[in-house]
């Protein structure tokens, strides 16, 4: 197969996520990444994966890759962003960390969390504290996903954040901390980030939106230059190895 280039926004939330918008349909949400020119989404949720199988199928529908994970909060309070290639790898993962994440949403001070099939059709709500933080370290989160049977993919989220960050949380990324990228957000460069944070140089960079509303999708993105959006590809990319690689 032939390399190719692939803009992508893999931080991208639904209406699942009690602080987004209930315009973030899985129809929506796919027609406004088309519309941003994109061809690879990620879709992470906080500490939930209901809607992914839903964005994926209305992207197949569309032609628009959807890679499935989930923006999980650690203990530290810091986002930690998991993918998998696999469907099953992802459920699997939601039930841990399922098991480590406690309270029930109160919608009046949160917001909603709507379940959604692929044509928009609500099908539930989503009744745990997905704005909670797990009771899991994120080294713990990130070497649950790396036992994933299939590929799975860690990046420390939007680390040059005060909150909800791993070095705005600790002040430095953790040696143990296996990641195979970090995020950069909407509000610095990549090059700003390796000059504000020199911890951040030995790691691959991407970006994203972290889109909560339709408008903010592909607001951030990053190029891949690789055969398709497969793990695998991607995280080849991000290595520069086979003449592939991954621009922010
Ligand atoms: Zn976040
Ligand atoms: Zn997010």
């Amino acid at each position: 197969m032939a390399l190719r280039r692939i803009k992508a926004d893999l931080h991208v939330h639904t209406c699942l996520s009690p602080c987004s918008s209930l315009d973030m349909s899985p129809r929506e949400v796919v027609s406004a990444a088309l519309r941003k020119g994109l061809d690879l989404i990620g879709v992470c949720d906080h500490n939930s994966a209901e809607n992914v199988l839903a964005v994926k199928k209305a992207g197949r529908r569309n032609g628009l890759m959807v890679l499935g994970g989930m923006e999980v909060s650690s203990s530290e309070e810091a986002h930690i962003l998991t993918f998998f290639d696999d469907d099953d790898d992802l459920l699997d993962f939601q039930d841990f960390i399922y098991r480590h994440l406690a309270g029930s949403n109160d919608e009046h001070s949160f917001g909603l969390q709507v379940i959604a099939d692929d044509e928009d059709g609500v099908t539930g709500f989503c009744d745990r504290l997905l704005i909670g933080a797990t009771s899991l370290p994120a080294e713990a989160i990130a070497a649950r996903a790396r036992q994933a049977k299939g590929e799975s993919l860690v990046i420390a989220a939007h680390v040059d954040r005060e909150s909800f960050s791993i070095i705005g949380q600790l002040g430095f990324i953790p040696p143990t901390l296996v990641l195979d990228a970090v995020e950069v957000s909407a509000h610095m460069s990549a090059a700003g980030l390796k000059e504000r944070f020199p911890d951040c140089r030995k790691y691959p960079i991407i970006t994203g939106s972290d889109a909560h509303g339709p408008e903010d999708i592909g607001k951030r993105f990053t190029w891949f230059t690789s055969e398709d959006g497969s793990i695998a590809e991607i995280k080849k990319a991000l290595s520069n190895s086979n003449n592939r690689k991954a621009e922010c």
